[in-house]
């Protein structure tokens, strides 16, 4: 199957800029080009999977990985309160179809 490359693979392959505030070799996290809270992170996996909806066994590792780097990183940082969200499919609000954590907080950096 080939993937449709949408803008999160030209983020992770660096091709489109992004304030990237993290990264390793499993996860970049860059910052909402439109916050909608004073801090808005995107936690994305290096690798590709389109949306919850199509997690499998093979990949079900992936969503748990994001959300402990995004622990990790809020941890780090002194967040204490945040929210973490998946859009899952164009009712659920996913506008991009590549699977990414949002880490929303009232406290900024
Ligand atoms: P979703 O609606 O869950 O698919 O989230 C996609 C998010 O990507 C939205 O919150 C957008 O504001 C954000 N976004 C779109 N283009 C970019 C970009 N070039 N850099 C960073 N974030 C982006």
């Amino acid at each position: 199957m080939t993937e449709e490359r949408t803008i999160f693979h030209k983020i992770r392959d660096k091709e489109l800029p992004a304030t990237i505030v993290f990264e390793d070799d499993d996860v970049l996290a860059c910052k909402d080009i439109h916050p909608k809270a004073p801090l808005h992170l995107l936690f994305i996996p290096k690798h590709f999977v389109s949306s919850i909806a199509d997690v499998t066994p093979e990949t079900a590792h992936l969503p748990g990985m994001l959300i402990l780097k995004a622990q990790r990183y809020a941890k780090e940082k002194g967040i204490s309160g945040y929210k973490l969200t998946f859009h899952v499919g164009k009712g659920g609000g996913q506008e991009v179809p590549y699977l990414h954590l949002h880490l929303l907080s009232e406290q900024a950096l």
